[in-house]
C-alpha cells in the first residue's frame, strides 16, 4: 500500500493487554486509558477491540474524546480525567463519569447533577499526593464528608491519584510516600462511606514496579500500546502502531549540492537521497532533521538530512538498497519509538500521540 498510513495492530493490542492482566494480583480490575485518540493510534477501534476483550473500564482525558466513544457505540463505563464544569451537561447526557479534582469542581458538578435531578451519579474523586498536577489534598476529607452528607445527587465510585514517578526507581521513596498518602486518605474517606469505593494510582509502570498499588484497578495507557519505559518492559510488549510511509522519489546528487529549504544540508559526496511524504505537520518533529532522527528502509536506518518540510522530508539512502515505491517506516514495529523519539529527548508516548489525524488508519486483525 504505497501511501503514509498508520497501521494499528490489533493482535499485538490483544498481546499487551494479556501481558499486562498477567501482571496484575487476583481481582484487580483494568481501566484502559484511550484518550488523545488512543495515543494517536484510533481510539474507538482499540476501545472496541477492549471491550471485546472484556476490559473493565476506559479513561478518556476531556469530555469531548469520551464523547467520541459513545458516538462509536462504547457502552462500558468511562471516567472523564480532566472535565471543565462547561462540560458538565454532555458528560450526564452521554453517561460520562467525572473525576472531581477540586472544591470548586466538586461543588459546582454537584450544584449541576442536583439541579438536573439526577440521583446518585458516579463521580471519582483525585488525590493529589505529590505530582501536583491536578487533586483534593489529603486535608480535604473533612470538607468533602460534609459536602457528600448532605446531597443525594452523586455518588463516589472511585477515589484515585497519580504517581509522577513510578517508572523512575531512584525516586522510590517519593513513590511510596504518595502510595502512603494516597492509603490514608482513601482509608479515612472508605470508613466515612456508605458505599465502598474502589481505589487506583498506578499507571502502566507502576503495574510492574509497585504491586503493592494496585488497588483495586490500574490505569493502563502506554503498555497497551505497545511501550513501557524500561527496556525490560519494551522487551515483553508490541508496538501497537507502526508508522510507514514510501520513497516518492530519488535523487543522485553532487558534492556541494544541497538539499531542502535554507539548503541545511549539503551533500559531502556523491549521495542518493530519497524523498518520503510525510512532515512536520504529521507529526515529525522539525527537531529530526539536519541527521538527527532517521527512518527505517529495508531494515537500515536512513537519517533525515536538511529541514524537515509541512508534507515531506527527505533523507540520504546512500549504500540501502531501495527503489521509488518502496516502503519507510517511521516508527513501530522495526523501528522503536523509544529510540526513534530519544534522539529529540522525548518519550514514545510524544512521537505516538503526535501522530496527524490526516494519516490514514489501518487496522490489522
Ligand atoms: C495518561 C494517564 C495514565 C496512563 O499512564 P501510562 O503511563 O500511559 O500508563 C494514567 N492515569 C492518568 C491520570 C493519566 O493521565
Amino acid at each position: 500500500m504505497g501511501v503514509t498510513r498508520l497501521e494499528i495492530d490489533l493482535k499485538a493490542l490483544k498481546h499487551n493487554y494479556t501481558y499486562l492482566k498477567s501482571k496484575l494480583k487476583k481481582g484487580v480490575k483494568m481501566m484502559a486509558v484511550v484518550k488523545a485518540f488512543g495515543y494517536g493510534s484510533d481510539a474507538s477501534e482499540v476501545a472496541h477491540y477492549l471491550e471485546g476483550l472484556g476490559v473493565d473500564y476506559f479513561a478518556v482525558a476531556y469530555s469531548s474524546e469520551g464523547v467520541a466513544l459513545r458516538d462509536a457505540g462504547i457502552k462500558t463505563p468511562i471516567l472523564v480525567l480532566h472535565p471543565q464544569p462547561d462540560n458538565f451537561h454532555t458528560i450526564i447526557e452521554r453517561c460520562l463519569e467525572p473525576s472531581l479534582y477540586s472544591p470548586r469542581v466538586f461543588k459546582a458538578f454537584n450544584a449541576f447533577a442536583k439541579a438536573a435531578s439526577q440521583k446518585k451519579y458516579p463521580v471519582h474523586l483525585k488525590f493529589n499526593t505529590g505530582l501536583n498536577r491536578l487533586g483534593f489534598w489529603e486535608n480535604d476529607t473533612d470538607w468533602i464528608l460534609d459536602q457528600l452528607k448532605n446531597t443525594q445527587a452523586i455518588k463516589v465510585r472511585s477515589l484515585f491519584s497519580h504517581l509522577a514517578a513510578s517508572e523512575d526507581l531512584s525516586e522510590k521513596e517519593f513513590t511510596i510516600s504518595q502510595i502512603e498518602s494516597f492509603t490514608k486518605t482513601a482509608t479515612v474517606l472508605c470508613d466515612a462511606l456508605e458505599d465502598t469505593p474502589f481505589l487506583h494510582q498506578s499507571n502502566t509502570s507502576a503495574i510492574i514496579n509497585y504491586p503493592e498499588a494496585q488497588f483495586d484497578l490500574v490505569r493502563t495507557g502506554i503498555g497497551l500500546y505497545g511501550y513501557g519505559n524500561t527496556s525490560e518492559e519494551d522487551a515483553m510488549l508490541k508496538p501497537v502502531a507502526t508508522l510507514k510511509s514510501v520513497i516518492s522519489q530519488i535523487h543522485m546528487i553532487e558534492p556541494g549540492e544541497s538539499v531542502g529549504y535554507n539548503r541545511a544540508y549539503r551533500a559531502p559526496h556523491y549521495e542518493k537521497i530519497a524523498t518520503i511524504p510525510i512532515g512536520h505537520s504529521d507529526g515529525i518533529s522539525r527537531a529530526y532533521g539536519n541527521e538527527v532522527g532517521y527512518v527505517t528502509i529495508h531494515g537500515k536506518k536512513a537519517p533525515i538530512i536538511g529541514n524537515v518540510c509541512m508534507d515531506m522530508l527527505m533523507v540520504c539512502i546512500s549504500g540501502i538498497e531501495c527503489k521509488e515505491g518502496d516502503d519507510v517506516i517511521l516508527f513501530g514495529k522495526g523501528a522503536s519509538a523509544v529510540d526513534v523519539s530519544s534522539k529529540i529527548n522525548s518519550i514514545s508516548y510524544e512521537i505516538l500521540t503526535a501522530v496527524s489525524q490526516r494519516i490514514k488508519r489501518v487496522i490489522l486483525r
